[in-house]
């Protein structure tokens, strides 16, 4: 089943303050048609005000939106091609499930609406509770009748205002798969809002992530997982180890920098900033990039790897990993996670080991100033 597909929805030089306080700084923004897109960040980022802006439930204090070509920042909220999806699923109480799903289309007059109604039954899977009360059903039932009532309306874009926000987490982990695969059966473009990292990296297709009303970074979530550009998306998608470092040499396809008298290769193409010799560098390392050798075999550590020394502080079994903490010159807690099918016994807080990595896995930050 497919819903009418519209266009890109644009952003440009959007903005909101309240009073002399700016929720959302000028913002340039394309979500591509049929695409899932996440708006991440923590509370009170500006994110949700974003998402209002586009559904035409906040003016704009500046800039426009437009929906496939068109402008539509004049046009109030039910004469936009968008549906939106709240966190308080905000059914009807005294409506069932088949009713509720069907209001969209009786208030327009449509008579016929049980074949329309029964595809969205379908398409979210809730066929069998078609006669069921709200009441009657579970969190996540609920929530995927809130998605069938919005999108009976074959909305352009659909937008989720941390729809998942009132499930427990096994339910969350279920709904995030589940509507995923809502969207690319319908293949219309979801923009989604969460303060949630896993839950926009696993459903979406590109992350914007938002800091004090600004889009810090944007991208793939691999993308942004593996190459931040600042620290804050560095530590807001997932753990970072970040060594404060001296630039040594920076000419060539590698940077070579030091800290606390060792000396790291970091590749130059991934570095956020330019770096000169001299300056200062951030690098960092993600915990499950690195490897751990106990101390005594320190020369069966392969050549050309990036190695610092240090001592196991704390050491989390986790299942299939067990998470480190490393007490290191260039980094006082080294967080590490070894995958226990790979484990050397001698792993043990206490320990004395040699931390290494490919130097591919490195990535270099602004450190925003000289370190002498
Ligand atoms: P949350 O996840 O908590 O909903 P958010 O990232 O969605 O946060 P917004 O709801 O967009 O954040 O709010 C952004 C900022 O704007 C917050 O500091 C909030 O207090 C402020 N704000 C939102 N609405 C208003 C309003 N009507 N008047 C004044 N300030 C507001």
């Amino acid at each position: 089943m497919t819903t009418d597909r519209g266009g890109d929805v644009r952003l440009s030089g959007i903005s909101k303050t309240y009073g002399s306080f700016t929720a959302v700084h000028p913002l340039d923004l394309t979500v591509p048609q049929g695409s899932f897109f996440a708006l991440l960040g923590a509370s009170g980022c500006g994110k949700t005000t974003t998402l209002r802006m586009i559904a035409g439930l906040e003016e704009p204090t500046a800039g426009t939106v437009s929906l496939g070509g068109r402008d539509v920042t004049a046009l109030p909220p039910y004469k936009r091609p968008v549906n939106t999806v709240f966190q308080s699923y905000a059914l009807f109480p005294h409506l069932d499930v088949f009713e509720n799903v069907a209001f969209g289309l009786r208030r327009r007059g449509i008579k016929s609406v049980k074949k329309q109604v029964g595809e969205m039954l379908d398409l979210v899977q809730l066929g069998e509770q078609a006669r069921r009360k709200p009441h009657q059903l579970s969190g996540g039932q609920q929530q995927r009748v809130a998605v069938a009532r919005a999108l009976i309306n074959h909305p352009e874009v659909l937008l989720l205002d941390e729809p998942l926000g009132a499930l427990d987490l096994k339910l969350r982990r279920q709904m995030q798969l589940e509507l995923k695969r809502i969207q690319t059966e319908v293949g219309i473009t979801f923009v989604h809002v969460t303060h949630d990292q896993e839950e926009a990296m696993t459903m979406a297709d590109t992350v914007a992530v938002m800091n004090a009303g600004r889009v810090e970074q944007l991208g793939a979530p691999a993308d942004l997982y593996e190459n931040p550009r600042t620290t804050f998306v560095a530590n807001f998608l997932g753990t970072s180890n970040l060594i404060e470092a001296k630039v040594e040499t920076a000419s060539g396809d590698d940077l070579v920098v030091e800290a606390a008298g060792q000396r790291l290769t970091l590749p130059a193409a991934r570095c956020a900033a330019p770096a000169a010799a001299g300056g200062a560098v951030l690098l960092g390392v993600r915990p499950e990039k690195i490897s751990l050798t106990p101390a005594d075999d320190a020369d069966r550590v392969p050549a050309g790897r990036n190695r610092v020394t240090g001592r196991i502080t704390a050491g989390s079994f986790l299942g299939v990993s067990t998470q480190y903490v490393v007490d290191c010159p260039a980094c006082p807690e080294f967080e590490v996670y070894v995958q226990n099918i790979d484990r050397d016994p001698r792993l043990v807080p206490g320990a004395e080991v040699v931390l290494h990595w490919d130097p591919a896995h490195s990535f270099g930050l602004d450190a925003a100033q000289d370190i002498d």
